[in-house]
Formats: structure tokens, C-alpha cells, sequence
């Protein structure tokens, strides 16, 4: 069998939090259209590696980062960390989906359409579409087509994390990171989830922090275990 292609290389990553090394010297190849699990104790540095590879780390001020990541986009290698680099572009293309849901205080359409807008996406028709496309492959259209305006606050745990990958997938992104994505949830909402994973990895990367071997072993196509510094 062919090897899978590689979607991000992380060679040699190392991150510090002030003096607390928290990664060090991490090599990694994250296969495109896959699963990738990242897994290990609480504190071993899961968060962070996720966070560097979209460069949500240097929000982060106290983050020093050495080390090389490079993403396969446009067949080209591109350098997450060149001066040239579109960082806003660049988090589309990799997008993050956090532990506890994080939706927008606004409607649930408007979570949805605001990052659109901020595209320069404003047609009524092409917002709508990108909009309903989302919410469907995030199988959450049918729960919601019917109260598109309430406050997206108002959603269950469970169909506020579908939204938040929704409003992830509205962009259109090659990579997904996620971070624990259903540690809050009941087991009905993680099977919701769980399945739509399964259908995202056809077309995008995915790369899933989980704490739970179960998850693990359905899902995972390839296993990353942290090391211990
Ligand atoms: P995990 O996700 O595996 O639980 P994290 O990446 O969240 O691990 O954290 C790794 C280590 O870095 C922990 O010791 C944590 O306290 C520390 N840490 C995480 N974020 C910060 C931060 N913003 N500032 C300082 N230390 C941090
Ligand atoms: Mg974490």
C-alpha cells in the first residue's frame, strides 16, 4: 500500500512557557485525510502542540517556539512560520475546535456568517449557502433550520460543539485540530460528534486530542503519544 501523505511535518518543535519547557524537540508527520490521535497525560504538552500548529501559540506571550512546521497546501510546502506567511489565512486552512464549546454571544446563523463576512463573503445568496452547507455537513441543519436567529447560547452542550465545528467548516478548512472535543459532553452528543468525524476525514486532516482509549481505537487512524520532558 501506497504511505499516506504527509499534511504537516513538525520537525525538531521545541516550546517554552517562560523557563518550563514544555515540548521538546518534536518530530512528527501528520497524515493528510486521516485521523491522528495525540494522546497522553494531562500536562504533557497536548494543548500546546496543537496551538502551534495554527500559530495560536504566539498569542500566547510568555510562548518561545523553535523548530520548523510545514503544511502541504497548493502543492507547495509551506513554511507555517515565514514572514510571508498569511497568519489570518493560514488559521482557515487550519482551524481549531476547542475543549469546552466557544460560540459567538449572537444567533446561530450569525456564528456562522461572521467569519464569512470577515472573508469579504457579504452576498445574501453565498452566505446562506455556506451557512446551510456547514450546519448540514455538521449535521446539526435539521435541529436547527427552524431557529436560525436565537441566540446560539440557547443549544444543548452537545449541538454547540457541532456548531463550533460548523463555523469551522464554513471556511472551508484542510485541517482540522480538536481539542478534546467532546470531554463535556453526554454520550449521545459524543456520538454525534464521533460520527461526523468519521465523515470529516474524507475530505480533511484531522487532528484529535482525547483522553479516552475507546474514542482512540474507533477513530484514530494513527496514534501520537507524547513524550514525557
Ligand atoms: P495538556 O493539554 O497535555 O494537558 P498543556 O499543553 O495544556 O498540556 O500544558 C502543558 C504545560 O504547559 C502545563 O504544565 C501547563 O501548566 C503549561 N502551560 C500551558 N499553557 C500555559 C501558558 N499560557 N502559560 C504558562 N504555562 C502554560
Ligand atoms: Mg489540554
Amino acid at each position: 500500500m501506497p504511505s499516506p501523505k504527509t499534511k504537516i511535518r513538525i520537525e525538531n518543535l521545541s516550546v517554552s512557557y517562560k523557563e518550563n519547557r514544555v515540548l521538546s524537540h518534536i518530530h512528527l508527520d501528520i497524515p493528510e485525510k486521516a485521523v491522528t490521535a495525540i494522546t497522553g497525560p494531562s500536562g504533557v504538552g497536548k494543548s500546546t502542540l496543537l496551538l502551534a500548529l495554527n500559530r495560536l501559540l504566539e498569542t500566547e506571550h510568555e510562548a518561545r517556539i523553535s523548530g520548523k512546521i510545514t503544511l502541504f497546501t497548493q502543492n507547495a510546502w509551506q513554511d507555517i512560520h515565514h514572514p510571508h506567511t498569511d497568519v489570518f489565512a493560514l488559521r482557515q486552512k487550519i482551524s481549531m475546535v476547542f475543549q469546552k464549546p466557544n460560540p459567538l454571544p449572537m444567533g446561530i446563523f450569525a456564528n456562522l456568517a461572521l467569519p464569512l463576512k470577515l472573508r469579504g463573503i457579504r452576498k445574501k445568496k453565498d452566505v446562506e449557502e455556506a451557512v446551510t452547507q456547514a450546519l448540514m455537513q455538521a449535521r446539526l441543519w435539521e435541529e436547527v433550520r427552524h431557529r436560525l436567529r436565537e441566540d446560539a447560547r440557547t443549544l444543548s452542550g452537545g449541538q454547540q460543539q457541532r456548531l463550533c465545528i460548523a463555523r469551522s467548516l464554513v471556511m472551508q478548512p484542510e485541517v482540522l485540530l480538536l481539542d478534546e472535543p467532546t470531554s463535556s459532553l453526554d454520550t449521545k452528543a459524543e456520538t454525534a460528534i464521533e460520527n461526523l468525524l468519521q465523515e470529516l476525514k474524507k475530505t480533511c486532516t484531522l487532528v484529535l486530542v482525547s483522553h479516552s482509549r475507546r474514542q482512540v481505537a474507533d477513530l484514530a487512524d494513527f496514534e501520537y503519544a507524547m513524550p514525557n520532558v
